[in-house]
Order: structure tokens, then C-alpha cells, then sequence
């Protein structure tokens, strides 16, 4: 099939040309001629990589045809990376349309430039927040709007963003065209399809949760202490490697760009304690493939479409499986091959077990190659490199006949032997007096390994498939082995539910499957969070910053309570007796009364001592944690 069979218009098809696509994929065979029909409602599910923003893209921009300055598409995506691509494609799609404007509104960034763009736009790309921040400020009318797509439709409502999602939606006209797209269909996807969608045409490419076929699944089982070195082992055995190495952490996430950098590697950190601007200037880098390995947080990789990477390396597996899929799925895209490297510790055999469920597909067992192997395989791809290597004669001409005199003593082969040398010794230097790691390596040692831990891994599974069914439960309200969370923050410090989300995955370490409903209110927030993270919430998210507001947390009680099916809201739950000392008002009474002025040292001792500006209560759990005073972080507002 050709792109021209599809129905789209000739500047359509032109600027496809213009692009390179030669046919349409899968999911764009299915989708663009329904999506060129005046009604259509549209599930698509897919994953990233399956070429999904052009199945939306090129109707949309084939529909939206100016008359009106108002907007009549809009794209609500939950990154403000992926909102950058998504609006970075359409403007390719659009070339040449001339009256099409394409905005992309988004936050950590000023609002009021967005205010006067948005004017012009015939077309929409948003993050929920600032796009939510934009109708409240009335800067924007969307009553014109014929077309809405939700893209990545189950990452926004992990994290948070239902609420503003409703908003968005209940802003638009009772006739327009719902186009919803997303990975994976949890019952709260389908809960908006249902809601918001007639009839949909629903279209699956692959199975629901299965993950790309183009990627080879290799784990290597070491020694915790050789965790390091088996990462560097990997990426000299790629020579050619653009890769994105996952951490868990922050931390751990900047201690290993840090070491990789020191070792010589051309490598960057990207987590949330970079400001906005650093961070754009790393994935600038990385995009223009100056900078070849991203070591980055799940939190702070999310939404990164950058085409070509070859691995996906997990330094540490994520607390949760699903984002294993969505880590790998980074690799291998638009068709091509890449791999999934994961470095697992002798006792983690059963979370391979656990993804290759998920996934339904079963991972290679890797050996990490020995230092004679690499040197060879280094070696190799030098003289390949020297041999392919363009000799720029008029240049260079001048400075030959002082360079071939240096060179007059040397035979041919000791002149080959010093130009390898000067890129080869580092490796010789390194591999020379590195030991090999030995590999728990073997199908037959995991299969040791897992009827050991037999016991272990079914309660393993047990969890990880409560896991998965709490997070499809969370808007029914199941708060079993919750706490919740006080946070001394609100809207009007910038912070929205995707902020708050963002800030307590990346600061603790977790995501979003950790965590429970999250209430932002005008002045402070709360949030809930399995009981198990508590302590590690306490001594990490506590003290963080916030676009230059310190945050307190602190744990209101012990167990959030089942919310009550029937009305009531937060007054119901809250009028229970709570963990600010003290008995609790009603929530229309208190959302001003104990912390509305909260810039009053007094008021502050009902956060247990966190006193003014004496943050001691606190920041003894950070401290101990390696905390201390911050610098001032910009990156948690942005979506
Ligand atoms: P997506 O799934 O939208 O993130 O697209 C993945 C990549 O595939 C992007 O780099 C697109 O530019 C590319 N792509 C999309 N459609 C096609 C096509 N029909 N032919 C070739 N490349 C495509």
C-alpha cells in the first residue's frame, strides 16, 4: 500500500515525500483513511515507535484547513519532550500548508510567551497542567475545536493528570472527533473511551502489552560488586553503541554518568535535580548524537523519542515491570533492530521471570565478554574505523612533508602500531589488569536460581500481579497498606498532580505504581504512597525543592482510609481524627486556617518542629540520606 491510496490531500502527500516515508506502517494503513472521515472516534493501541504520531498526525493536519483563527485540533500528550516531538511533526506534516500553526504549550517555561502564541494556533499540542493553567487564565478558547487526540493515554493517567484531562475536555464542543492512543488499555483508558468516545474503531497493533518483536532481551547475571564494571564491559563490546543506560535513582544516576565520563566515555546524566535548561541541552546533545550515552531516570527519560539508539541498558531494573517495557521500547524503532541489555545481581533471576511474563517473550542469558575479547572486538573496529576513514588530501597537504619526515626511521608496521596504540592503550591499560567477572551466566544456573527461590518468586508474582491490579483499581479507591502524605506545597506554587508525581518518583526513587491518589489543592497537597516506601519518602521527598519552594512532607496518619463510595469527597474522609496534632475541621474550614499563611514560622509547629526556617524535624532524615540544602530546581513543574 502507498501513502497516496490513503485519501490525503497533495500537500500531505508532499511533505511525506519530503520526509522519506515510503509506505505507511501497520498502524497508519489502519488508521489514516477512517481518521480522514468527518466522524471518527478512534482507539489506536500501539506503542511508541510504530510510526502512531503520523497515524494521528497526517489526518489531522489533512482535517484542520484554516477559516477560523481559533484552534480546531488539539494533541494532549503527558511530556513536555513528547509535546516538542509531537508539534516538531506536525510542522513537518503542515510544510506546506500555509494558514496551519502549530503551538506547542507546555510547562517550565514561560507562560505568557505561550499566552500570545497560542493566538495563532490552528493546532494545539499540550501537556494537561499548563494547558489546564491557559483555560484558567482564559488565554485560550477551544470551542472551535473538531478534533482531539490523547496520546499516550495510560502514561497521563499514571500520572495524575484524569482530573485535568476532564477539564480539558469538558472545555471542547459535544461534536468533535475523539482519537485516543496509548501502549496499554488499563480500565481507566477504556473508562475515558467510554465516556468521551461513540462507537470508537478500536485498532491493536501487536498484543496489548507485548512488547516490540525487533528487540533482542539479554540479561547478564553478576556479582553486585562488579555491577560497574560489567555496564563498561557491555558498552566496549559495542563499539558503536548510542545507548540510554536506566538507574533507579538520582543519585545512582549521576554517580554512574560521573564515573562513565571519568573512565572516558561520552556519557550524561538526566534526572530531575538538572534544571529545565540543562536538560535540554543533554537531550540536544543526545539528539544530534553528540553525546552517545544518556544515563537517566525512568521519571527523567520519559518521552524520549529520539530515533536510532541501538541499547537500552538497565543498570538496575525498575521497581516496577511495566516500565520495563517502556524503557526498552526506546530502542528499536520505526522498524529497526536494537537491543536490551539488563545487569541483574545473582539474587534477581526471578524479576527476569516476572518480565518475560509480561513481555511474552523470553531473554537471551548473556555472558559479559572477557577483557581479551573486548581488546580483540576494540581492535577490530579501530582499523575499521581507520580503514573507512576519509583523508581530507588538501588539507592535510601542507603539514606532510614535516609529518613523513618524523617518520622516516619507522618501518610501515611501527608506524601502524603507534597509531592503533594511541587509541588501543587505554583499553590495554584497563583490560590488562582487570580480572574477569565471573557470570552466573546459563539458563541452567537461573533455572537453579529460580527453584531456590521458588518460594520467593511466586510471592514475588503474587505482588507484582497485585502490583499492576492496584494500579488498574486506583479509581476505585482502594487504599489498602496506603499512607498518605502531607505536602506543604500547593497551586499556587506552581505545583500540579504530574509535578507532585514526577517530584516523589525521582526523589524516592519509585513510580508511579507506588503511588496513590494525589490531591493538589490551592496551598498544600497530599498524596498517597505504599506503607513499605514510607521511610524513604520521608527522608528524600522531604527537604526537595520545588521551583524554589523547600518541601515538608509528612505522613497524616497512618492508613489511608477505603474513600467512601457515597459523596462526600474529602469532607467524608478527612473529618477523622489526623496526624497535624490536633482534631480536624472540615476541609472547607481548614484549607486555609492551619497553613493558608504558612509563611508564619508559628503555624509551622503543627509539621512536628519543622519551625520557620529551622527545617530540623527534617532534615535529619535527609542528611542521613546525603541531603542537606538544595540547589534551586526548576525541572518538577515541567511536564
Ligand atoms: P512514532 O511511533 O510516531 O514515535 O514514530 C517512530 C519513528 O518512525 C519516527 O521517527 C517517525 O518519523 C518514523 N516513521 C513514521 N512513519 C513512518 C513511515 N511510514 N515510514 C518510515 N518512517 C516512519
Amino acid at each position: 500500500m502507498t501513502f497516496s491510496e490513503l485519501g490525503l490531500r497533495d500537500e500531505v502527500l508532499k511533505s511525506i515525500t519530503d520526509l522519506g516515508f515510503e509506505a505507511p506502517t501497520p498502524i497508519q494503513q489502519e488508521a489514516i483513511p477512517y481518521l480522514l472521515k468527518s466522524e471518527s472516534d478512534f482507539v489506536g493501541l500501539a506503542q511508541t515507535g510504530t510510526g502512531k504520531t503520523a497515524a494521528f498526525g497526517l489526518p489531522l493536519v489533512n482535517n484542520v484547513q484554516s477559516g477560523t483563527r481559533l484552534p480546531q485540533g488539539l494533541v494532549i500528550c503527558p511530556t513536555r519532550e513528547l509535546c516538542l516531538q509531537i508539534s516538531k511533526d506536525l510542522e513537518n506534516y503542515s510544510k506546506y500548508d500555509r494558514d496551519t500553526q502549530v503551538v506547542a504549550v507546555y510547562g517550565g517555561t514561560d507562560i505568557r510567551r505561550q499566552m500570545t502564541q497560542v493566538k495563532s494556533a490552528t493546532i494545539i499540542v499540550a501537556t494537561p497542567g499548563r494547558l489546564v493553567d491557559l483555560i484558567n487564565r482564559k488565554a485560550i478558547v477551544l470551542q472551535e475545536v473538531q478534533c482531539v487526540v490523547l496520546d499516550e493515554a495510560d502514561e497521563m493517567l499514571n500520572m495524575g493528570f484524569k482530573e485535568d484531562i476532564d477539564m480539558i475536555l469538558r472545555q471542547t464542543p459535544e461534536e468533535k472527533n475523539v482519537w485516543l492512543f496509548s501502549a496499554t488499555m488499563p480500565k481507566e483508558v477504556a473508562e475515558i473511551a467510554k465516556n468521551y468516545m461513540t462507537n470508537p474503531l478500536e485498532v491493536s497493533i501487536g498484543h496489548k502489552n507485548q512488547g516490540n518483536q525487533n528487540i533482542d532481551h539479554i540479561y547478564y547475571s553478576v556479582k553486585e560488586k562488579d555491577r560497574y564494571a560489567a555496564l563498561k564491559r557491555l558498552i566496549d563490546v559495542n563499539p558503536d553503541i548510542f545507548g540510554l543506560v536506566f538507574c533507579r535513582t538520582r543519585h545512582e544516576t549521576q554517580s554512574v554518568a560521573e564515573k562513565l565520563s571519568k573512565d572516558g566515555y561520552n556519557a550524561e546524566p538526566l534526572h530531575g535535580d538538572l534544571s529545565q535548561a540543562q536538560r535540554d541541552n543533554v537531550m540536544k546533545r543526545f539528539r544530534e548524537r553528540t553525546l552517545q550515552l544518556l544515563v537517566a531516570t525512568d521519571v527523567a527519560a520519559r518521552g524520549i523519542d529520539v530515533d536510532d539508539i541501538t541499547h537500552v541498558i538497565h543498570y538496575q531494573l525498575p521497581d516496577d515491570i511495566e516500565n520495563y517495557t517502556h524503557r526498552s521500547g526506546r530502542t528499536a524503532r520505526a522498524g529497526k533492530k536494537g537491543e536490551s541489555l539488563v545487569l541483574i545481581n545473582t539474587r534477581e533471576g526471578y524479576k527476569i521471570r516476572s518480565i518475560e511474563k509480561q513481555i511474552r517473550t523470553d531473554f537471551t542469558v548473556g555472558k559479559i565478554p572477557t577483557a581479551q575479547e573486548i581488546c580483540g572486538l576494540q581492535l577490530t573496529s579501530l582499523i575499521g574505523k581507520i580503514k573507512d576513514t576519509e583523508v581530507k588530501e588538501k588539507e592535510i597537504e601542507k603539514f606532510l612533508p614535516a609529518i613523513f619526515a618524523d617518520f622516516e626511521d619507522f618501518s610501515k608496521e611501527e608506524v601502524i602500531k603507534k597509531f592503533i596504540s594511541v587509541e588501543f592503550n587505554r583499553f590495554i591499560d584497563y583490560y590488562g589488569k582487570a580480572g574477569d567477572i565471573s557470570t552466573d551466566g546459563g539458563r541452567d544456573s537461573r533455572d537453579r536460581d529460580s527453584r531456590d527461590s521458588r518460594d520467593s518468586r511466586d510471592s514475588r508474582d503474587r505482588d507484582s500481579r497485585g502490583d499492576r491490579g492496584e494500579r488498574r483499581e486506583r479509581s476505585d479507591r482502594n487504599d489498602e497498606g496506603k499512607t498518605r502524605f502531607f505536602v506543604s506545597i500547593g497551586k499556587r506554587d506552581g505545583l500540579n498532580p504530574g509535578g507532585l508525581l514526577r517530584m516523589i518518583c525521582d526523589e524516592a526513587g519509585l513510580t508511579s505504581s507506588h503511588i496513590g491518589k494525589i490531591d493538589v489543592l490551592p496551598t498544600f497537597s497530599f498524596f498517597e504512597a505504599d506503607d513499605v516506601h514510607t521511610t524513604k519518602i520521608l527522608s528524600t521527598v522531604n527537604g526537595a525543592n520545588y521551583e524554589g519552594n523547600q518541601v515538608n512532607v509528612e505522613v497524616t496518619k497512618k492508613k489511608a482510609e477505603p474513600r467512601r463510595s457515597s459523596g462526600g469527597g474529602f469532607g467524608g474522609e478527612r473529618r477523622s481524627s489526623g496526624g497535624f496534632g490536633g482534631e480536624r475541621k472540615p476541609f472547607g474550614d481548614r484549607e486555609r486556617k492551619p497553613f493558608g499563611d504558612r509563611e508564619r514560622g508559628g503555624e509551622r509547629s503543627s509539621f512536628g518542629g519543622n519551625r520557620g526556617g529551622d527545617r530540623g524535624g527534617f532534615s535529619g532524615g535527609r542528611s542521613s540520606a546525603g541531603g542537606g540544602s538544595r540547589p534551586r530546581r526548576d525541572s518538577y513543574g515541567s511536564k
